[in-house]
């Protein structure tokens, strides 16, 4: 297998084509080509030596993904499966919107968590990904994305938002994940306030990413407000507490300035009642934070439900008047396999 050049930072890229005696320049170029003109090909790159762009085609590749299956909502939703390079699949969303063009993207090749109602645990665990695999999957899916909307005579438009929400535990693949995070400012110029990493809760994750000192967002998700009922949502992490999980919490705003946000997963007649809804608002009373409550998307072969819209908007109101700031995730793809790790599981 050749070595990809997505992964790469100009810098690291300037001393490669150093080694292969060009001028350091020669790598800022090729940065410039593979990171802002998002070049596919090395033909592509016109103003290298022909010498040069030789080497690179027998040496390296510019990614390593294949996209296997896309699927397209009404919404303006895509879903890509990728097949990397060893044939591991993951998926990757795009999601469009007026103001913003944002992506969901994996960290691992499946999870190793388990939470019983996700469709990614279900299939196991396989690998973490590489920098270069989890920044190649916001190229990969801006392009089908933009080809899709060419269609419809929309201009292209450039990822701008990124949440690290798809498959795997961000967390658990730290080296990599914080990497991605570095080229996504670096190279793709996305800020740091518009890079989102969702975390099952894994408390020593939390901790060597608050002495990072980003201006990430830290999304947690609870699913519930008493140690038992997270046990059994998630069996796979049960040796930190909720009340663990808290502190690492109040010592990343601490320390970064940045809103907590709580992501909360209605499982209908699991966790939706008004009693959790009343143990929530004590839970997060007096923390910097936001809940963003998700209704479940139904997963086949699982036996959890959607909440009821009746309880959903019960449970919205405890929090309001409890003095918590909620959103709730407005439902995208619903005609595509929108809950995350389904398209995988399909094609195993
Ligand atoms: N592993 C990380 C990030 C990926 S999961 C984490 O758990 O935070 C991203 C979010 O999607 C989590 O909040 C998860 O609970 C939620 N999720 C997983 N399956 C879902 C489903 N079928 N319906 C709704 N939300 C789901
Ligand atoms: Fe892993 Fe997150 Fe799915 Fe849990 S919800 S199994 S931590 S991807």
């Amino acid at each position: 297998m050749k070595n990809t050049l997505l992964g790469l930072n100009t810098e690291e890229l300037r001393s490669l084509v150093q080694q292969n005696g060009e001028p350091a320049y020669r790598g800022s170029q090729l940065a410039d080509w593979v990171y802002r003109r998002r070049a596919h090909t090395f033909e592509d790159m016109v103003n290298l030596p022909d010498k040069m762009r030789a080497w690179l085609m027998e040496n390296y590749e510019i990614g390593c993904s294949k996209t296997l299956i896309v699927q397209h909502s009404r919404d303006g939703t895509t879903k890509l499966l990728l097949e990397m390079g060893d044939g591991a699949k993951v998926e990757t969303v795009g999601l469009p919107y007026k103001d913003r063009f944002s992506c969901c993207i994996s960290t691992q090749v499946g999870c190793p968590i388990g939470c019983v109602f996700c469709a990614t645990g279900l299939s196991g665990y396989t690998r973490n990904l590489t920098a270069g695999e989890i920044i190649e999957q916001v190229l990969a899916v801006e392009e089908v994305s933009n080809n899709q909307q060419s269609k419809n005579n929309d201009r292209a438009r450039r990822i701008d938002h990124v949440t690290f929400m798809g498959m795997g535990e961000p967390l658990l693949n730290y080296t990599e994940t914080l990497r991605a995070i570095q080229l996504m400012n670096s190279e793709l110029g996305i800020s740091a306030r518009h890079l989102t990493v969702s975390t099952v809760g894994f408390v020593p994750g939390i901790r060597k990413l608050t002495e990072e000192k980003l201006q990430i967002t830290l999304a947690i998700s609870l699913h519930a407000p008493d140690d038992e009922l997270r046990r059994q949502l998630i069996p796979g992490l049960t040796k930190w507490t909720i009340s663990e999980i808290m502190d690492a919490c109040r010592e990343y705003f601490r320390q970064t300035g940045r809103r907590i946000t709580f992501e909360y997963c209605l499982l209908g007649g699991v966790n939706d009642g008004t009693t959790q809804a009343h143990e929530l608002v004590r839970l997060l009373h007096g923390l910097n934070c936001h809940v963003n409550l998700i209704p479940y998307n139904p997963v086949s072969r699982l036996s959890y439900r959607a909440p009821l819209r009746e309880h959903i908007l019960a449970f919205r109101e405890i929090l309001d008047t409890g003095g918590l700031q909620v959103t709730q995730r407005v439902k995208r793809g619903s005609d595509i396999d929108a809950a995350c790790g389904q398209l995988r599981r399909q094609s195993l």
